[in-house]
């Protein structure tokens, strides 16, 4: 079990970055997230993957791709558990965690139809409020919540 844990995790990545242990129904938000759609290196990613620890998961696998921290720690909003590897020569040479970040701009559309930044060119922004293992927004703008479930992402694609 732990030599084909490795072998999926560093499976035909060189050298890159391996996300592993996302929910496989956030799989698709991670990929708009991260922006990964407009990648010219190889991206590969599955879901439904046996995993101990989750049940069932996905991991995506971006050759020649780094992210800074920042970058990564968006991802926190809808994969908090996810686990992040730095493949250097085919072996992991870094595993970063994820920390949430405290605010976020951009990414993520607010709720509240009625929010002024669904009807005004107005850059949204939230605190992130963490409870019981769930994620939730407060909009700067309307103060509403929205929760890890309804999230909206902006897609990063231009
Ligand atoms: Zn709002």
């Amino acid at each position: 079990m732990e030599n084909n844990e490795k072998y999926l995790r560093v499976n035909a990545i060189k050298n890159g970055t391996v996300l592993d242990h996302i929910p496989s129904e956030q799989i698709f938000r991670v990929i708009d997230i991260l922006g990964i759609q407009d990648s010219t290196n190889p991206v590969t990613f599955g879901v439904n993957l046996d995993s101990k620890s989750m049940g069932k998961k996905g991991i995506i696998k971006l050759a020649e791709r780094f992210f800074k921290d920042d970058e990564l720690n968006k991802i926190a909003l809808v994969a908090p558990m996810a686990s992040v590897n730095i493949i250097k020569n085919f072996e992991v040479i870094e595993k970063k965690v994820l920390t949430i970040p405290e605010t976020i701009t951009g990414i993520v559309k607010c709720i509240n139809p009625m929010c002024v930044t669904n009807h005004q060119e107005i850059e949204t922004k939230f605190r992130t409020i963490v409870k019981e293992n769930e994620i939730k927004l407060l909009c700067s703008y309307c103060e509403k919540t929205t929760d890890s479930k309804h999230l909206k992402i902006i897609s990063n694609s231009h």
